[in-house]
């Protein structure tokens, strides 16, 4: 059973949140492996190049990086704040780095879809 499989089993079979969020915190240090993590990196690099190449903005305001960051701050176990990374299977990148921070990219997403805009 994979790691996301048997966190819905729990979460459906659990009466308390807290623990499955406990244990999804634990399971989900495993971010993707780093093949995994260069092609994510790699596919949001080509993203927001292709956006700068052809003249459209590639940051988002202040106010929206600062909206992001809260959502990942305030309440969701993937966040890892050790080095600022989200541990989501599905993404690993950094969040807060100073050459590549996911909460300004414009075309980044939150794989959870938590993120206002
Ligand atoms: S990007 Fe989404 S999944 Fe990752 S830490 Fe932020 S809110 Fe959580």
């Amino acid at each position: 059973m994979t790691s996301l499989k048997c966190l819905r089993f729990l979460r459906d079979q659990s009466e308390s949140p807290d623990v499955v969020s406990y244990l999804a915190s634990y399971l989900f240090k495993m971010q993707p492996g780093p093949l995994q993590l260069a092609r994510n990196i790699a596919a949001a690099l080509l993203r927001t190049t292709r956006r700068a190449i052809t003249g459209q903005p590639v940051l988002v305001t202040d106010e929206v990086a600062a909206a992001r960051r809260q959502v990942c701050q305030k309440g969701c176990q993937f966040y890892r704040p050790s080095d600022s990374r989200c541990a989501h299977p599905n993404c690993g990148c950094f969040l807060a780095g100073k050459l590549l921070s996911k909460w300004k990219l414009i075309t980044e997403q939150c794989p959870l879809k938590k993120w206002p805009v």
